[in-house]
């Protein structure tokens, strides 16, 4: 896609600059340490569909719920 248009992009939450992930089809804050997926080329600027980083900007498995440590340990 055109990078020119990554580089217009801005934060929806904070206004700040985005960064992309070299290794991934995301756009980052690290202000905000929040992902924005990008869909099909089109980065999707909605703080609805961001998804928190850890500090290595890895996507926290926000969605999942903390799976017991041991379910066979009751
Ligand atoms: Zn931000």
């Amino acid at each position: 896609m055109d990078t020119r248009l990554i580089e217009l992009l801005v934060c929806p939450v904070c206004k700040g600059p985005l960064h992309r992930l070299p290794q991934g089809q995301m756009l980052i804050c690290r202000a905000d340490r929040l992902g924005f997926p990008i869909r099909d080329g089109i980065p999707v600027m909605l703080e609805s569909e961001a998804v928190a980083l850890d500090e290595q900007d890895q996507p926290l498995p926000a969605a999942a719920p903390t799976p017991p440590a041991h379910p066979h340990e009751a």
